[in-house]
């Protein structure tokens, strides 16, 4: 739980049931393999009526009159990093925004609308900008060729990216070593990229809070690591931050 007094009865089952990691709704070997739908809908069922056993039904219509989350994630669509999960979030306290390698393209109306909802229609005061080792789309971005297109152009900026920095992260002992560098290298160059949003420096001129960090969530045991590259005011990021990795020799833009 982020702020409230719900607790996300979703984890109870997961709690309950430690020395033995939970097989899943869907496991593909189940013996007896229901259709996916009428799980999910029976699931979301005992869910419900969990949630309104234990707090009554205004766990749900207290949230009828409309959203006031404070925070705004945005992360990667892999299904190893439940964003709601990981957080212990409950419902009305994340707005979430989830695709290939945790992206912020200019030119994506799907991303841009989010943040700008966010920021001009929620007064959301704080973006964490979440990447996570072992993402599929960083490690894709540093060999696209074989990709559909849509993919390729989607991550192109993070290909960029690399290839910049190709000599520093090549000359990293492993593979895994240098893909966990470009994501963290990801989440700088879009820590900088969004603290340069019009909608971003609007809000800090209008002396409105804005808080923007850049996080990495580890698979491996499952928890969530700041970069320390906060910002929460305008240029701060080049002030702070972009000096010494320019002085380490590494570079990115405020695009994508
Ligand atoms: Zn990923």
């Amino acid at each position: 739980m982020l702020y409230s007094k719900f607790i996300s009865a979703g984890l109870l089952s997961v709690v309950a049931s430690a020395t033995v990691v939970p097989r899943g709704l869907f496991a593909k070997d189940s013996l007896v393999r229901r259709d996916i739908v009428d799980t999910i809908i029976s699931e979301d069922e005992h869910w419900a009526e969990a949630n309104i056993a234990n707090y009554g039904p205004e766990f749900f219509t207290s949230h009828l009159a409309g959203q006031n989350p404070d925070l705004l994630y945005i992360g990667c669509s892999d299904s190893r990093v439940p964003s709601d999960v990981f957080m212990n979030a409950t419902l009305g306290e994340v707005f979430t925004h989830r695709n290939i390698a945790n992206s912020i393209v200019l030119g994506d109306p799907n991303t841009m609308s989010v943040i700008d909802y966010a920021l001009v229609h929620l007064n959301v005061s704080t973006i964490a900008i979440t990447g996570h080792t072992g993402c599929g789309g960083v490690k894709a971005s540093m060999d696209p060729e074989e990709l559909e297109k849509s993919i390729k152009t989607f991550i192109k900026p993070i290909t960029r990216l690399y290839q910049k920095n190709k000599s520093y992260i090549d000359a990293l002992p492993t593979d895994a070593e240098r893909q966990s560098f470009l994501v963290q290298l990801n989440v700088m160059r879009l820590v900088r990229l969004a603290s340069n949003l019009k909608t971003v420096t609007e809000r800090w001129e209008k002396g409105l809070p804005l808080v923007i960090h850049g996080l990495v969530y580890r698979m491996e045991n499952g928890t969530l690591h700041d970069l320390n590259v906060t910002v929460s005011s305008k240029g701060q990021f080049d002030e702070l931050y972009y000096p010494p990795l320019k002085a380490q020799g590494l570079e990115f833009c405020a695009c994508s």
